[in-house]
């Protein structure tokens, strides 16, 4: 089944410290109800709206930067910053703790995503899904040959110079149109790690990768979870709010239920989706 949840129009620009950036009101994006009415959420940071969706209970930002937005106003490095210096006002013991565990976590091997995929997936060709300059991709074994997709021109032009190398590509586009160039059941693998909770057609990304995928194709997905612990304990503080890139929250339940509409089975296994984690990490099977 084809989704619907389009960008409305209702478009307009907000001011902020970054600059004027162009916005566009969404419905909700894993059932597609309008919400128009929906107030803002205790999550929000206004004038950025984080609401729950009173039908299916999915949590996002509405409105939500255009993509041209994403790659040019709002870069990662610059919103990242500006967003860490919010944190650390809101709650300045929090964040600093927070800091302290991300740099705990990135020696637990768990964090290759490249690695992970190779486990699981057959020799052929990996979608790596927001690979900025290429890097990870290339950690690919040899058996793979990597492809990507970036939405800053900048890190997609490196990328395409080193995958070409091993007879892959990047695309430039937005990842639903740069999915349609590919035939179907193109690759065995894709690693989606901290993209999904920018994207805002989060449903038609995955459908297209249900396309693209080959039956039996493997994905990794890492994304922030909103069901986590250090959510409830730090509120407004935790470090998965960052606005406005971060567009969807997915809990496991919802990640779970937004894969299997576009033919996807979801794995966490023991530790992919622990309640102590700010992240989850989940392996779906092409059905
Ligand atoms: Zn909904």
């Amino acid at each position: 089944m084809k989704p619907v949840t389009r960008y409305g129009d209702g478009a307009g620009t907000v001011v902020t410290a970054l600059g004027p950036i162009a916005v566009a009101r969404r419905p909700c994006p894993a059932c597609g109800a309008g919400n128009a009415t929906v107030p803002p959420g205790r999550y929000s940071s206004l004038p950025w709206a984080i609401k729950q969706c009173p039908g299916c209970g999915f949590v996002y930002l509405d409105p939500a930067p255009r993509h041209e937005a994403l790659n040019e106003t709002l870069s990662w490095e610059r919103s990242h910053a500006e967003e860490r210096r919010r944190r650390a006002a809101a709650r300045p013991i929090v964040s600093r703790i927070s800091r302290l565990s991300h740099g705990r976590k990135k020696i637990l091997p768990r964090n290759d995503i490249a690695s992970m995929l190779a486990r699981h997936a057959p020799p052929g060709n990996v979608i790596d899904i927001g690979c900025a300059d290429g890097g990870r991709a290339m950690r690919l074994p040899e058996a793979y040959v990597p492809f990507g997709i970036e939405i800053s021109a900048e890190l997609a032009g490196a990328a395409e110079t080193r995958f070409a190398s091993r007879g892959g590509r990047c695309v430039h586009a937005p990842a639903e149109e740069a999915l349609r160039d590919f035939p179907d059941g193109f690759f065995v693998g894709a690693m989606l790690r901290s993209y999904l909770e920018h994207e805002v057609h989060p449903a038609e990304v995955l459908h297209e990768l249900g396309r693209t995928l080959a039956r039996g194709g493997v994905m990794i997905v890492k994304v922030p979870n909103y069901a986590s612990l250090n959510r409830r304990l730090t509120g407004r503080a935790w470090c998965g709010f960052r606005f406005p890139d971060h567009v969807n929250y997915f809990t496991p339940a919802s990640l779970t239920a937004m894969a299997a509409k576009a033919g996807f089975t979801t794995e966490f296994g023991l530790l992919g989706a622990l309640p102590t984690s700010d992240n989850m990490w989940a392996t779906m099977r092409r059905r």
